[in-house]
């Protein structure tokens, strides 16, 4: 049987831990297995654009487990009353290929960016840093501020969203949130000023400038997440070269981060080489570090494996049967074959009187 987690387990599951609780242990999970990246093998995502959105499909894998997501992004999904991002995934055994579980990603997306957003600010930002700012207020907003909150200490937020609704919105979500002061700002600018860490989180198929090389200070750490794919970044190109930038797997954001606006040999250090300790992440207090952040399958693999952890652990989640166990794995025909006394069909079946139908073409004529 393959294990499944719906939106409901995962609602039931993360109120049962706490969202700060879930990321924080996520963030462990994912920095656990950057520090193992040569064991994994990795690929780029497999995109299929279109002019409105993308579909991906995201496999990773070391020699005991594989993992997938399928994910989309269309911005203008909320016209639709839609979400822009929405996933799903599995985790599976390498040894025999079979699914252990199979999980709503949506929500866990949202943990999961978190989680590698704040373990990278960790890494990068300067310390003490405690004031952010977050310019975009959809779906990933809180997780976003809940996670540096976890991770970072982070108490101080300023948002900034051109639909004031969303900030609202955002305002509403977290206002229980003991000692978390949250300020509406009037534009990107005011937003970002004077700010440790800047997140953008915005959602738009273009080439956007949401932050300007004019409002960013020296010492400044840019979380920077809505630009995942061709032709959708966030970031004025200036702000790049000024920058020290960071990234999950270089061969995929070369092609989806913000740093496609850049030559090919524009330089760039892998997340995992800070965290293992072969690169230095700061140099000086006054670097602006950027997180050119895109999303990567190791990530989705931590979360299935936490959430698998956790689902077992908290009994929450039910069983699939999505692989049949026939009693001799060469008679997998069992499962279709007529039951006793069953009237035998034959194919092509007669059409029903009165109507036509188009049976297909025959592939092969014997
Ligand atoms: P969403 O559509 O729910 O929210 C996006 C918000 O951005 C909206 O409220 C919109 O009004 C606002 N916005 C758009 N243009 C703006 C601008 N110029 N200034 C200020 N606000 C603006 O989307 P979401 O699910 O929150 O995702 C946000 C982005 O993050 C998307 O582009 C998505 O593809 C990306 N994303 C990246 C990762 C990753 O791992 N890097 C993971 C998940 C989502």
């Amino acid at each position: 049987m393959t294990r499944y987690i719906d939106i409901h387990h995962i609602s039931t599951l993360v109120r049962i831990v706490g969202v700060e609780k879930l990321i924080f242990q996520l963030a462990q999970y994912i920095r656990d297995d950057f520090l193992r990246w040569p064991e994994f093998e990795k690929s780029p995502r497999t995109a299929n654009h279109s002019d409105v959105g993308v579909i991906e499909l995201m496999p990773v894998s070391d020699a005991n487990l594989f993992a997938f997501k399928y994910v989309n992004g269309h911005p203008q999904n909320a016209m639709w009353n839609k979400l822009t991002v929405m996933a799903f995934g599995a985790l599976a055994e390498v040894a025999t290929g079979y699914p252990v579980l199979l999980s709503e990603l949506t929500i866990t997306t949202a943990l999961r960016t978190a989680a590698t957003s704040a373990m990278a600010a960790k890494a990068l930002a300067r310390p003490m840093s405690r004031t952010m700012s977050v310019i975009g207020a959809g779906a990933q907003s809180e997780f976003q501020i809940l996670g540096f909150r976890a991770i970072l200490g982070i108490n101080e937020v300023r948002v900034y969203d051109i639909d004031q609704a969303a900030t609202e919105k955002l305002r509403r979500n977290l206002e229980h949130v003991p000692g978390l002061r949250i300020h509406r700002a009037l534009s990107a600018r005011a937003a970002v000023l004077g700010a440790d860490i800047v997140t953008t989180v915005t959602a738009d198929k273009t080439n956007a400038n949401i932050l300007s090389v004019d409002m960013i200070t020296p010492g400044m750490h840019i979380n920077a997440v809505g630009g995942d794919c061709p032709g959708k970044t966030e970031l004025d190109a200036n702000i790049l070269k000024y920058a020290r930038v960071f990234v999950e797997f270089e061969p995929q954001t070369r092609i989806e981060g913000d740093i496609q606006q850049m030559p090919a040999d524009f330089p760039v250090t892998e997340l995992w080489q800070v965290l293992s300790g072969r690169k230095i992440g700061r140099h000086h207090m006054s670097d602006v570090t950027v997180f050119d952040s895109v999303g990567f399958a190791l990530e989705d693999y931590s979360a299935l494996r936490l959430l698998n952890d956790l689902s077992i652990m908290h009994g929450i989640g039910t069983s699939l049967n999505l692989v049949p166990t026939p009693d001799d794995p060469k008679n997998l025909f069992q499962f279709v074959a007529p039951l006793p006394n069953a009237v035998h069909k034959s194919y092509p079946a007669e059409a029903p009187t009165g109507k036509s139908v188009t049976l297909p073409k025959p592939l092969l004529i014997l």
